[in-house]
């Protein structure tokens, strides 16, 4: 039995795939909650602060979530949904922290009949969860966007950087590539020692830098800042299109 929390068909905004039509499947939970990010809801009466997703990782938010408990269901669903776009679109696993479910026998049938139709499958990971790809090999046919946090999350350094499940992902996996998110501030401080210490140990990793921004007024406070951040560095600039468009996040 997994969470999700929403599924839509839509154009990915970020990282490596940005611009590429794309059904979104976004699982509830996380093993963070990133309130560095600065994103404003409320539990129970009591302001909090989260990341934009805050709607996918705050269990108070549980009862809106769909509970999956027959893969052949969601199955079906998805197959109805293709046919109507047409062709198989890339799919997106996002969260939330979509690899927490990776050993649910419910989530492994649906990402293991994903790969069998030879659909691109990336997760949007915070990297943190170590899969064992022995016994779950479906997930060495997948892409990792390890979207690692970095201090600006507001997250422990031993909670969010997992050397050793970063390492089998990026040894492992179909594909993968960092995708960091910053913001100003970061940029005119640690940025890039904290991005080179996570990304050193690979040869030739591909980064995706991203301006923070739950909102198009974060981003446009951001985004300069980064642009120059990756001329800078040779690392590659990673937009948020759908909040550039829409100016949310739920459901497009
Ligand atoms: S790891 Fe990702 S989904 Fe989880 S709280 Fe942080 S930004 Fe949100």
């Amino acid at each position: 039995m997994f969470y999700l929390t929403e599924q839509f068909f839509s154009i990915q905004g970020e990282g490596k795939y940005a611009g590429t039509p794309s059904y979104f499947l976004r699982t509830g939970g996380c093993n963070l909650s990133c309130p560095g990010f600065g994103a404003k809801y409320q539990r129970e009466g009591v302001d909090m602060l989260g990341c934009d997703t805050y709607f996918a990782v705050d269990s108070c938010f549980s009862s809106q979530w769909e509970k999956v408990e027959d893969a052949e269901e969601l199955i079906d669903h998805l197959s109805e949904q293709f046919d109507a776009i047409g062709y198989l679109p890339h799919m997106v696993i996002t969260g939330g922290e979509p690899l927490l479910y990776y050993k649910d026998a419910v989530f492994y049938r649906v990402i293991s009949w994903l790969v069998e139709q030879g659909i691109l499958i990336t997760f949007e990971t915070n990297g943190t969860v170590e899969i064992d790809f022995d016994a779950y090999p479906a997930y060495q046919e997948t892409v990792f966007s390890l979207s690692i946090k970095l201090s600006n999350s507001g997250e422990l350094l031993h909670k969010r950087i997992k050397p050793q499940a970063i390492e089998q992902m990026v040894r492992y996996g179909k594909e993968s590539f960092f995708k960091f998110t910053i913001n100003k501030q970061l940029v005119e401080t640690t940025a890039l020692k904290e991005i080179t210490t996570i990304t050193q140990p690979f040869d030739h990793p591909t980064i995706y830098c991203m301006p923070v921004g739950e909102s198009r007024e974060t981003i446009w406070y951001n985004d300069q800042a980064v642009f120059a951040f990756c001329m800078r560095h040779n690392f590659n600039y990673s937009d948020r299109l759908h909040i550039r468009v829409f100016d949310t996040t739920q459901g497009v």
